[in-house]
C-alpha cells in the first residue's frame, strides 16, 4: 500500500494512535476515579452551542470570544460555535434542566474536547481536551480548596511533579470598583505607551491589563485588586490560604493573577509547570459568584477550574505502552481454525481479550502476529490436537506449554490459575 495519502489532518488537530491512546485511557481513568472520590458527578455536553452563550458568559472582551472561536452558521442562519471552554455549558445545563431543584449544592466534572482558533504550537492546539470541575451553590473557601486539591491529586497520581500553584483574590464587584478607579487613574498617563490590546482593555476590561505579558514592566508598581479587598473578601482569602496550609499545599501569591470579567470573584488560581516552556499553564480556575445570576438564574455562588489534558500528556514520563491481548489463537488447518474460532468467542464471552487470524495466513505469520500483539498466552490447535481433543496452551512469559482439553470452560479455568 502506498504510504502517501492525499489527505492530512487539519492544522492544530491531533491523531492519537493506538499506543498513545492507551496513555489517554489511563489518564482518563485516573481523572474519573479521582473525581468520583470527590463526589463530582460527570456531565457531558454538546460540541456546539449557540454563539451567544459564549459571548455572554465567556465574555465579549476575552481573547477567546474576540479571536479564537470557531463560529459558523447553520442552514437556518443561526450562529453556532464549537465549545471553547466548559463552564458556560455546565451553567447552561444547570439552569436549563433546573438542576438547582435537586439540591443546594451541585458538583460536576467533565472530560471534553475544546476548540479554539489559535496559532498551533507545542501545547497549543485548535482541538484539545480538558477536564474540569465546577461546584455550584457553595460560597465557601472550603469548596475552592476542594477543587484545587482534586486537581493536585490527579497530577500526583500521574506522577507529574513540579506543578506550582499560584493564587490570588480579585475581590467582589463592590471592592473592585475602588480598585478599578485607582488602577485607571494610575494607567491614564501611561496609556499611550501600552499595547493596542491594553488600550482596548482599558475601556472594556481594565483588570486584564495586569496580566498582559507585553506591558508587564511598564505597569510596575500599579495598584492590585488585593490591596482593595473588603472585609468579607479578605476573610474569604484568609480562609482559602489557611485551608491550603492545613493540607500542606504549597502556593505562591501572585497579586497580578486575574480573570478579566465582572462575574469572576474572590479566589483565582492557576497551575503552572515550567517544563512546558512558553505554554506553561496546565490549568486554571476560580470563583464566579456573579455568573449564574448574570445568565438569568438565581443568585448562586460557584467556582471551578479546567486543566488541559494535552499539556498533561507532555509532562508524563515517556513509558513504552504495549498493545496486547490475553490470548492469541494459532491454528494449523481449516478444521482446527473452526475449533479455534469457537474457542475465540467462548474466551471473549468469559471476559478475556482474545484474537486470532481471520485470514488463515501461514502458521509462521500467525505466531508473528501473536508476538506483535504481546499475547500472554498462545493456544495452538493442529490436526493432532484435534484428534486427541486437546489444545496446546503456551504461557509466553514462562515459556511453558501444557495440554488442556479442547473445552472453553477448561481453558478458562487454566487461564484463571
Ligand atoms: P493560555 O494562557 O495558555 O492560552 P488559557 O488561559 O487560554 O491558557 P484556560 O482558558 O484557562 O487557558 O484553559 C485551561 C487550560 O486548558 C489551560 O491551562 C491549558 O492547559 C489548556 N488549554 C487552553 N488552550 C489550549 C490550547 N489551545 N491547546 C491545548 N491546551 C489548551
Ligand atoms: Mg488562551
Amino acid at each position: 500500500m502506498s504510504s502517501k495519502s492525499k489527505f492530512k489532518n487539519v492544522k492544530g488537530t491531533r491523531d492519537i494512535l493506538p499506543e498513545e491512546a492507551i496513555r489517554w485511557q489511563k489518564i482518563e481513568n485516573i481523572i474519573r476515579k479521582k473525581m468520583e472520590q470527590y463526589n463530582f458527578q460527570e456531565v457531558r455536553f454538546p460540541t456546539f452551542e449557540a454563539t451567544d452563550l459564549f459571548r455572554k458568559s465567556t465574555g465579549e472582551s476575552t481573547d477567546i470570544v474576540r479571536k479564537e472561536m470557531f463560529t459558523f452558521e447553520d442552514m437556518g442562519g443561526r450562529s453556532l460555535t464549537l465549545k471553547p471552554e466548559g463552564t458556560p455549558s455546565v451553567v447552561r445545563m444547570f439552569l436549563q434542566h433546573g438542576l438547582f431543584n435537586k439540591g443546594a449544592l451541585q458538583k460536576f466534572y467533565y472530560i471534553e474536547r475544546m476548540f479554539r482558533q489559535e496559532r498551533p504550537q507545542k501545547g497549543r492546539y485548535r482541538e484539545f481536551r480538558q477536564f474540569g470541575a465546577e461546584v455550584i451553590g457553595s460560597s465557601s473557601a472550603e469548596s475552592d480548596v476542594e477543587l484545587v486539591k482534586s486537581a493536585l491529586d490527579i497530577f500526583n497520581e500521574l506522577d507529574i511533579k513540579d506543578v506550582e500553584l499560584n493564587i490570588n483574590s480579585i475581590g467582589c464587584p463592590r471592592c473592585r470598583k475602588n480598585f478599578i478607579k485607582e488602577f485607571k487613574g494610575f494607567l491614564k498617563e501611561k496609556l499611550s505607551g501600552l499595547c493596542e490590546d491594553c488600550n482596548r482593555r482599558y475601556a472594556e476590561n481594565p483588570m486584564r491589563i495586569l496580566d498582559c505579558k507585553r506591558d508587564k514592566k511598564k505597569i510596575k508598581g500599579a495598584p492590585v485588586p488585593s490591596d482593595f479587598l473588603c472585609d468579607e473578601c479578605k476573610e474569604h482569602f484568609e480562609e482559602f490560604k489557611n485551608r491550603l496550609d492545613f493540607l500542606n499545599i504549597k502556593f505562591n501569591i501572585d497579586n497580578r493573577l486575574v480573570r478579566g470579567l465582572d462575574y469572576y470573584t474572590k479566589t483565582v488560581f492557576e497551575f503552572v509547570n515550567s517544563n512546558l516552556g512558553s505554554q506553561n499553564e496546565v490549568g486554571g480556575g476560580g470563583r464566579y459568584d456573579e455568573l449564574i445570576k448574570f445568565m438569568g438564574g438565581e443568585d448562586t455562588p460557584a467556582s471551578g477550574y479546567a486543566v488541559g489534558i494535552d499539556r498533561l500528556m507532555l509532562l508524563l514520563k515517556e513509558e513504552e505502552e504495549k498493545l496486547g491481548v490475553d490470548v492469541y489463537i494459532v491454528t494449523f488447518d481449516e478444521e482446527s481454525d473452526a475449533e479455534g474460532w469457537k474457542i475465540l468467542n467462548g474466551l471473549r464471552d468469559a471476559g478475556f481479550s482474545c484474537d486470532k487470524d481471520p485470514m488463515r495466513r501461514t502458521v509462521k505469520a500467525q505466531f508473528r502476529e501473536a508476538d506483535r500483539q504481546n499475547a500472554k498466552w498462545v493456544i495452538i490447535i493442529g490436526e493432532d490436537e484435534r484428534k486427541r481433543g486437546i489444545v496446546q496452551l503456551k504461557n509466553m512469559g514462562k515459556g511453558e506449554q501444557k495440554e488442556i482439553p479442547m473445552k472453553t470452560g477448561k481453558i478458562v479455568k487454566e487461564l484463571k490459575c
